[in-house]
């Protein structure tokens, strides 16, 4: 009661509200960990509920022993630096030289592999891990395009924004000072945002876009086609780029629905002075279709599936771009 007492903020009154979430002792764990993280549990029922509190169940525990262990270690994994980024190149359609990569998280973990970043990124979304976790992927890029840069690489490095990284209204400053602690060019560094992320909150993002468009990062819309909103809508925005999500792409080349769609928003997507790129290519036949279409930039297993940043050097150096310079490690290089 004492919460959803509106609160006066200038002229706004606010009304605020809660979920409360209740776990007991002992029925429900002996210990402050055990206790805690079954009243988060409890909390996340309630909100879903909106019932305002909730005691905690069992059956509605859908955290599960791998899950809690998951979200413990991946703060951990995200403290120490030890997420990876992988590199999925990014090639003009028109004369297949690479003009970028996107950069994919990657999590190693000890006992499991790979956790797929499908799973940790959600994970890390419910554990309010985002801001961190984009943070730690952002400095992991911007130091990979300042080493390139300095091989003589000029490529233009894609990272993903999340649904909660759009809600962060300090993004944009951090942003502006890894670059220039870097002296990373900004232009060097585009952001992909879904259109349903975009559509959680139109003013505020669209706020936040105008603060990355003036500091001269590309902006593109990912996962193209699988939201509700429209071309004209996003053209409001400040954005550089359409990413056509696999799903239209795969088959494109037999599938006469799928070619009549891709070929419109292509169509569309240049009136609108958008770059379009074309994501999950497999086959050749796919990637003719697309360069008969007048698609400007392609992605997909067909070139190369996402590498980590020294198997990337190498793909590289092989597809035409300066070699890595012999560098010297260790004096024991020069002393066999
Ligand atoms: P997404 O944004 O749709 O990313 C593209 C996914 O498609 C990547 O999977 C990529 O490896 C895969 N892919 C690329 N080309 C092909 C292809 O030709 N065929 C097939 N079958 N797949 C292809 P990945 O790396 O497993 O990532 C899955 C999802 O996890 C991403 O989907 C994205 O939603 C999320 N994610 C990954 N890294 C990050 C990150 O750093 N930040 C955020 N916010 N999300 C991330
Ligand atoms: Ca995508």
């Amino acid at each position: 009661a004492a919460i959803e007492t509106p609160v006066k903020l200038e002229d706004l009154s606010l009304q605020i509200g809660a979920s409360i979430g209740v776990a007991l002792a002992p029925e429900h764990g002996e210990d402050l960990t055990a206790l805690m993280s079954h009243a988060d549990t409890a909390m996340y029922e309630a909100k879903a509920q909106q019932s305002g509190w909730q005691f905690y169940r069992h059956e509605h525990d859908s955290n599960d022993p791998r899950r809690l262990e998951l979200i413990s270690e991946l703060r951990r994994a995200i403290q120490n630096r030890s997420l990876d980024v992988w590199y999925q190149p990014r090639i003009d359609l028109s004369d297949r030289t690479v003009v970028g990569a996107e950069a994919l998280a990657r999590w190693n973990h000890e006992r499991y592999g790979f956790v797929p970043p499908d799973e940790f990124i959600v994970l890390a979304e419910g554990a309010g891990l985002m801001r961190d976790l984009t943070d730690a992927i952002l400095e992991r890029t911007i130091s990979d395009i300042r080493r390139w840069a300095d091989y003589g690489i000029k490529l233009q490095i894609a990272v993903k924004l999340s649904t909660r990284n759009l809600l962060d209204d300090s993004l944009s400053s951090r942003v502006a000072k890894m670059l220039a602690k870097s002296g990373v060019p900004s232009d060097r560094l585009s952001f992909e945002i879904t259109e349903t992320a975009i559509m959680v909150d139109r003013e505020r993002v669209a706020g936040l876009l105008g603060e990355f468009h003036d500091l001269d990062i590309t902006l593109a819309i990912d996962d193209y086609g699988t939201g509700y909103s429209s071309l004209a809508y996003l053209r409001e925005l400040p954005v550089d780029e359409l990413k056509i999500d696999r799903s239209f792409i795969t088959n494109v080349d037999f599938d006469p629905h799928k070619e009549v769609i891709v070929r419109s928003t292509i169509e569309m997507a240049h009136n609108l002075g958008l770059v379009v790129v074309a994501e999950g290519i497999e086959r050749e036949e796919e990637f003719a279709m697309l360069a008969s279409l007048n698609c400007d930039f392609a992605q997909g297993n067909l070139m190369s599936k996402a590498l980590p940043a020294e198997q990337f050097e190498h793909w590289l150096a092989a597809h035409g771009h300066p070699p890595k310079p012999p560098v010297i490690d260790r004096v024991t290089d020069l002393c066999p």
